[in-house]
């Protein structure tokens, strides 16, 4: 299992920049600020891309996603959201219908 407090590394494979297309993405660890409502929150050590020649951010997908569980208050509960039994009949709404002359 991996501990959820810490951010999931990326494979620090470089990779050719999609900016400038000249330059080369590598891994370095900077401080992200982010917002989280009024309060500034700083990540240090937070995995990005940075561009060796045009210096273009990209942010690791799977670290952003990790941040955003962690500061998301409603990280971890059920959603809410109602589950809609599927009404009988609505299916054949997707079958192709006879062409009509
Ligand atoms: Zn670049």
């Amino acid at each position: 299992m991996n501990n959820p407090q810490t951010i999931p590394s990326p494979s620090p494979n470089s990779f050719p920049c999609n900016e400038c297309s000249a330059g080369m993405m590598h891994l370095r660890h900077i401080t992200y600020f982010t917002w989280l409502g009024e309060e500034l929150v700083m990540v240090p050590h937070f995995p990005a891309w940075i561009c060796d020649m045009c210096g273009k951010r990209e942010f690791d997908e799977r670290a952003i996603a990790w941040l955003t569980m962690l500061l998301s208050p409603n990280a971890g509960k059920p959603t809410r959201r109602l589950k809609r039994a599927p009404r009988p009949g609505t299916a054949k709404r997707n079958l192709p219908r006879p062409p009509i002359d």
